[in-house]
């Protein structure tokens, strides 16, 4: 027997915590729940949430807990979230970590596991920096690490059109790291203190963390 699990996964901007999000969903049938993707879906419909978001997100700074709150609230209305949800870039403050735990408190949810993909900060300028997107799918790829098998092609469904993100310099990256380094990291201890942290090493190759966290998903599936 298996059971819906919720996660959520935590790391640094260039973490992977996309990739591996999509590949769990993949695999286990979960839902992604991004808010860096709710966000960029809110400034793209110029919302007053996206409008009030574009230029933060834009200096790499962190959004305001309230705006956040709202499009995951929103997000987390819809019914396809009773499979079990990935969120990926949120909580990023120990005020949405409490604002979750309310949350979950009043829906009669729970968050099964806190996965923390370790990695090294100098290594992720890279990553981030050669970051691009199917714009048919959503599908991420890397110039360097992660292409198409055919140059120019998605691999999920052949879309031609990529984009790339506008705070995927290597400036922005590093106000990113900072803000992950001291808004973010103390949420490793919070979920410590609550026995629900697992740490992943994650600077090895894609496929072999998701193998890693593929025997952490299937071990909480099982109950
Ligand atoms: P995050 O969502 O944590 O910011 P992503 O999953 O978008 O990170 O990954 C950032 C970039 O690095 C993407 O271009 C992705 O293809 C690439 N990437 C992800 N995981 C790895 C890895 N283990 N090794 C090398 N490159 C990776
Ligand atoms: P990455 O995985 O590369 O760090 P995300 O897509 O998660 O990027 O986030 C992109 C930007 O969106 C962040 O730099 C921040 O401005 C905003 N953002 C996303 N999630 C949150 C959040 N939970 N709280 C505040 N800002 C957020
Ligand atoms: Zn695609």
């Amino acid at each position: 027997m298996t059971r819906p699990v919720n996660l959520i996964l935590l790391g640094p901007p260039g973490a992977g915590k996309g990739t591996q999000a999509r590949m769990l969903e993949e695999r286990f049938g979960l839902v992604q729940l991004s808010t860096g993707d709710l966000l960029r879906g809110a400034v793209a419909a110029a919302t007053p949430a996206g409008l009030a978001a574009k230029a933060v997100m834009e200096a790499g700074e962190l959004v305001s807990d309230e705006i956040v709150l709202a499009v995951l609230k929103e997000r987390l209305a819809q019914p396809d979230v009773g499979k079990g949800v990935i969120l990926d870039g949120f909580p990023r403050t120990e005020a949405q970590a409490e604002a979750l735990d309310a949350l979950m408190d009043e829906t009669g949810g729970k968050i099964d596991c806190v996965i923390s993909l370790e990695v090294e900060d100098d290594a992720m300028v890279a990553r981030v920096s050669g970051r691009y997107t199917c714009a048919g799918c959503g599908e991420g790829y890397h110039d360097e690490f992660k292409q198409p098998a055919t140059a120019g092609v998605c691999d999920q469904c052949q879309s031609t059109e990529f984009s790339r993100r506008a705070d995927d310099n290597a400036e922005t990256v590093r106000t990113r790291l900072e803000a992950y380094h001291t808004q973010t990291a103390p949420l490793i201890s919070y979920y410590r203190g609550r026995g629900t942290l697992v740490g992943v090493p994650a600077m090895a190759d894609i496929d072999q963390i998701a193998k890693d966290l593929g025997k952490v998903v299937s071990g909480l599936m099982r109950g």
